[in-house]
């Protein structure tokens, strides 16, 4: 596997960086911590003269907590959000999640604008920011900024609704209440996960008041599944398993697994209803203790 020869480009601002891509059109494309562009273009699944490098745009790396609301910037990798305080303080079921993509060497490269834009199937933070109600803020030509919400980004396996020449500038997670518990369940066979799930619930005086039930990496885009979250509504201590079950069911009954090397139409179907399963009953059950935990 040998990279063919390109030309780098350092842009020092998002302006022109898209200046940039729109001069080079199909020959260009953006590098970000380049862990999955360079591997694309080594196996020869992609071919660019140019590669525009937008890690070393200031700011673009920055992680900042405007109003209880969070915002990621494009260039930030996966291990400065895993140990940055103020996440580990408002979001700490993201840095969990963090922790579990790729491995130390990835995470330390890797950016969650990268991860989100290539599109691949098999991830992580789409799934987890999709249950949380996140959106991308996308720069287009003219400095036009718009928001688009997780759950209209991704269009179709490595399809996106970017166009060719915009960019993720950053990524906005809204605050999350001190009484909602969020899990994230995945099972991995080989680098990447065959399954995501994560759930995210808020109880009241010992009911369950609202839930978000995400699940992703077993079709082409994560999906929510609102029959699932449902079920869980006014479910209680005693009633978790019941609606575990319940909620389990209806994601085996709506998802649209791809058959590929992570497992069989029929086994993703399955791992997704346990998976499910096993992120409800964890989450409400610590939704439902007394005491606030997230
Ligand atoms: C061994 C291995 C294991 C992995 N395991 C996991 C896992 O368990 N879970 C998981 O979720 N992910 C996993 N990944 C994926 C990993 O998270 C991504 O490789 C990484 O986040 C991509 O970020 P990057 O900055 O390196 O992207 P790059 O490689 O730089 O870019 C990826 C693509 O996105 C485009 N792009 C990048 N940034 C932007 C932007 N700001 N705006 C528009 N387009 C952009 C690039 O043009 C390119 O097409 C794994 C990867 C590897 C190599």
């Amino acid at each position: 596997m040998k990279l063919p020869p390109f030309t780098m480009h350092r842009p020092t601002s998002t302006s022109a960086a898209i200046e940039l891509l729109v001069e080079l059109g199909d020959d260009g494309v953006i590098y970000n911590g380049g862990t999955e562009l360079l591997l694309v273009m080594k196996l020869g699944l992609a071919d660019y003269d140019h590669l525009v490098d937008i890690k070393r745009i200031p700011g673009l790396d920055a992680i900042t907590v405007d109003g209880n609301v969070l915002r990621i910037g494009a260039a930030a990798t996966h291990r400065s959000i895993e140990t940055n305080k103020a996440i580990g303080r408002g979001w700490p079921s993201l840095v969990m999640m963090t922790r579990q993509v790729a491995n130390v060497r990835v995470r330390n490269v890797g950016t969650l604008g990268g991860n989100l834009a290539f599109g691949d199937p098999a991830s992580d933070p789409a799934t987890f920011l999709l249950a949380l109600g996140a959106s991308i803020e996308v720069r287009s030509v003219g400095g036009l900024l718009r928001e688009v919400p997780v759950g209209e980004f991704h269009v179709g396996a490595y399809q996106t609704a970017l166009d060719p020449a915009e960019l993720v500038e950053s990524i906005v997670v809204p605050p999350l209440a001190p009484t909602t518990v969020v899990v994230h369940e995945r099972i991995r066979f080989h680098e990447r996960p065959a399954v995501t799930v994560t759930v995210a619930a808020d109880a009241d005086e010992g009911q369950m008041r609202d839930a978000k039930i995400a699940v992703g990496s077993v079709g082409p885009v994560p999906i929510r599944v609102a029959e699932a979250e449902t079920a869980l509504v006014g479910a209680e201590v005693d009633s978790v398993a019941a609606a575990a079950t319940e909620a389990a069911a209806a994601v085996e009954a709506v998802v649209e697994p791809t058959d590929d090397m992570h497992g069989s139409v029929e086994y993703k179907r399955h791992l997704a209803g346990v998976l499910v399963g096993r992120a409800v009953e964890q989450c409400l059950g610590e939704a439902l203790k007394s005491g606030v935990s997230r």
